[in-house]
């Protein structure tokens, strides 16, 4: 089997997590938070709909909660029981939290982590990050907060738009790396510029109706604003990261398809644009997509690591039908540090079994198949963001 152990990993999407939330959390929970449904439930605000060992109750048979447990006990050096990784991984994170977040990513051989800013809130200063997991930290400027923000003095269309243009610019200035937005989120991917809307008095009706998520004229609004994100993103020449595809229950899933966001992307062709999360699960898709238009890219989470039995398959079509040199590893990891690692592993193996296929199959000699998992794991997110990590 081709070895990629010595082969570093820069993670092209995750969110901060610093030590000052690890700690608040409920230790006998871990497990539980790293599994999507587990993630899910407290950032879509479900918890209350589930009793509390509900969650424990589904990890017991799922596939990634069951390697996870198995896997950190070797590395942790317990049983592999729930209850025993659990606890020595507090006493870890207890006794010495940033030597415990060092290890982490000695060991997964992680070398850079492209942060998003916009969760969790408040914002977490990537300094922190950087001293406590001894690694490069890339920021990413999440639009959605800025908005919210520009909206506090904005008295008109024009003055938001203006605002939240400045906003942006100076934080690319201050050294993000990107800029991302979660549009699906608010009020759908099909971005359109609206031509012929009368958009201060949109502006007008979405602030009287208190700025709700949704269509109508909070999505002309938010339309409008990704059209300007991606002018500060091309002014800038720094790549526009776009949530696509599923996540929690508050996306607008009819319109979080790839296909959806197909018209913006076409009318952007120009520039970067980062497909975050694959379009999830429609990857065959955003695999598609970005085989036909040439700065269209692919970030591999939510399938890594999460599709376990199912990530063999969905990396074959990434890599199969998508450039590879356009596919970028991320975890997504927004709950806990040990996504990170144990994402990385999982990406490091599933990638060698798919590319020993190729090999096997006579798509690829064995260099050619290095070269792929080197781009993957961490050229193709360098070379796009012109990374100097
Ligand atoms: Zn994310």
């Amino acid at each position: 089997m081709i070895d990629l152990s010595s082969i570093k990993a820069i993670d092209a999407h995750n969110h901060g997590l610093p030590l000052s939330i690890l700690r608040r959390n409920d230790p006998a929970g871990m497990i539980d938070r790293c599994t999507i449904t587990g993630m899910c439930i407290p950032s879509s605000n479900l918890a209350g709909a589930v009793a509390a060992d509900f969650v424990s109750g589904l990890s017991q048979t799922t596939p990634f909660a069951l390697a996870l447990i198995r896997e950190l006990a070797g590395f942790l050096g317990c049983d592999p029981s729930l209850e025993a990784v659990q606890r020595s991984r507090n006493e870890r994170l207890v006794a010495d939290g940033v030597g415990y977040l060092r290890s982490l990513m000695k060991s997964a051989g992680i070398a850079g982590l492209i942060v998003d800013d916009g969760y969790p809130q408040p914002r977490v200063d990537p300094a922190i990050l950087r001293e406590e997991y001894a690694v490069p930290i890339g920021s990413v400027v999440r639009i959605e907060p800025l908005i919210l923000e520009a909206l506090e003095t904005a008295t008109s269309w024009r003055s938001l738009n203006e605002t939240f243009a400045e906003r942006l610019s100076a934080a690319i200035d201050a050294g993000a790396i990107a800029i991302k937005s979660i549009i699906a989120y608010r009020s759908g991917l099909d971005i359109a510029w609206p031509s012929g809307e009368d958009l201060e008095a949109h502006f007008s009706r979405w602030r009287d109706a208190g700025l709700p998520r949704g269509r109508g004229s909070s999505k002309i609004m938010r339309d409008a604003l990704a059209y300007s994100a991606a002018d500060v993103a091309k002014r800038h020449d720094v790549p526009f990261h776009i949530h696509c595809g599923g996540g929690d229950s508050d996306i607008f899933l009819e319109q979080a398809r790839p296909s959806c966001l197909f018209p913006f992307l076409k009318d952007r062709f120009e520039q970067d644009i980062v497909l975050i999360h694959a379009g999830w699960p429609w990857t065959d898709e955003a695999a598609f997509i970005a085989s036909i238009l040439p700065r269209v890219y692919i970030e591999t989470s939510l399938a890594t690591p999460w599709a376990s039995l199912a990530l063999e398959q969905k990396l074959n079509t990434l890599l199969g039908v998508a450039p590879p040199r356009k596919v970028l590893y991320g975890s997504d990891a927004s709950s806990e540090p040990e996504i990170l690692w144990f994402s990385a592993r999982v990406m490091r193996r599933t990638l060698a079994r798919v590319l020993e296929n190729g090999i096997g199959s006579g798509w690829l000699v064995e260099k050619e198949a290095r070269m792929i998992a080197e781009d993957v794991l961490a050229g193709n997110v360098r070379r796009l963001h012109r990374l100097d990590f």
